[in-house]
């Protein structure tokens, strides 16, 4: 049997990122894949349906409003729980009878009862976790800038917020000098407090910096604080295109909340970190950056507040962009991607763990 793989993300953009990335990866060693996107996921990008990943769509029972309009994130997880195992087995008995009947299904963390499903179709032998205990892929940066082997695979397809004129964000860059600008995003998620946002925007005040603040945090910027930026040596943003700000030389450092997809793309991109983690992984990735890796500065917090002051933010920028670490620091982070592409290319763990569970799915 040559094997189909159902992918099912958690329905925000830091987890359909890897997983659709991980699905080229799958296509390419040739299985089948399935992505399942969340109706309002669905309705909200407006996939191109034409690749050579097919894309069907469940519900999470918010199919108008999203995760955003849960009342809580437990209410969140509870319907789609019940709105999520009965969609996915309506899409599994759908492909029952067709040619390519689903084998395999790969779900996220966050919706373990995706394991009953499985169970009610006989796919459990078939399971990611059950198939293969631990292995470990990534980075899930698009093979263009890392391996090259896919050559389809140039971006991220699957945006939840566009940028609005990429090209204008990469000019000004292109005008900048190299190092020079302080890149800080803090993903598609964490929101801040006005506190924190007024120690944000007077510690880069200081520097040249491309800030990305979403629409939803905006407000808690301090009053006037976009009148007085410098349109020649600084930039605020409402979204970026990431991978291309990284990619860019003007870039010194990358000042982030340490998510994981971002994360590796800096580690990707050789850009220096400095970490602000917010919650769930986000710290254990900011020791990675700091202890593990030498890759960054992780800026101190005020004890009580979980505050970090703007000299602690200043203070990490100058570490990162010109302390006595920073040279070791971009020596380190560009050792790294020499070692993520060499996971990625042939023979690399990477591409072994993914011909091992390409190799186990279609043996089922
Ligand atoms: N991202 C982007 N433009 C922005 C901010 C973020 O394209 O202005 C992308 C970024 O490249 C990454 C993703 O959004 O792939 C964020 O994922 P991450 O795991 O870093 O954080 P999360 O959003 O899950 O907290």
């Amino acid at each position: 049997m040559e094997g189909h793989v159902l992918a099912v993300p958690y329905p925000t953009q830091g987890h359909i990122t890897p997983i659709r990335q991980f699905c080229k990866r799958l296509h390419s060693k040739g299985l089948k894949t399935t992505l399942a996107l969340t109706t309002f996921v669905f309705n909200s990008i407006k996939p191109d349906l034409s690749g050579p990943i097919s894309i069907a769509t469940i519900s999470d029972g918010y199919d108008h409003g999203g995760f955003e309009s849960a009342g809580s994130i437990a209410d969140y997880l509870e319907n789609f729980k019940t709105s999520g195992s009965k969609t996915i087995a309506d899409i599994i008995r759908k492909h029952q009878t067709s040619d390519s009947p689903i084998t395999c299904i790969v779900y996220d963390a966050f919706m373990p009862w995706a394991l009953d499903v499985a169970r009610e179709f006989g796919l459990e032998n078939a399971l990611w976790s059950k198939a293969c205990p631990v292995l470990t892929i990534g980075p899930t940066i698009p093979s263009i800038y890392l391996d090259q082997r896919i050559e389809s695979d140039t971006d991220y397809d699957l945006n939840l917020i566009e940028s609005k004129d990429d090209s204008f964000c990469t000019n000004w860059l292109d005008t900048r000098p190299q190092g020079s600008v302080v890149y800080v995003a803090f993903g598609s998620m964490a929101q801040l407090t006005n506190e924190q946002m007024e120690e944000l925007a007077s510690a880069v005040s200081n520097f040249s910096f491309l800030w990305v603040v979403r629409s939803s945090e905006e407000a808690k910027l301090p009053s006037g604080f976009l009148d007085t930026v410098n349109k020649d040596k600084s930039l605020v943003l409402k979204w970026s295109p990431q991978l291309q700000v990284l990619s860019n030389k003007a870039i010194g450092c990358f000042l982030t909340h340490c998510g994981w997809n971002s994360t590796m793309e800096a580690l990707t991109f050789g850009v220096p970190m400095v970490a602000m983690p917010q919650w769930t992984d986000q710290p254990m990735n900011a020791k990675y950056i700091q202890d593990v890796w030498k890759a960054g500065v992780r800026v101190k917090t005020e004890k009580e507040s979980g505050i970090a002051k703007r000299e602690e933010i200043e203070f990490s920028i100058r570490e990162v962009m010109e302390g006595e670490r920073s040279k070791e620091m971009k020596k380190n982070v560009k050792k790294w991607r020499d070692l993520a592409l060499k996971s990625l290319n042939e023979g690399g763990s990477t591409d072994i763990n993914i011909d091992t569970f390409v190799s186990r799915v279609q043996s089922k």
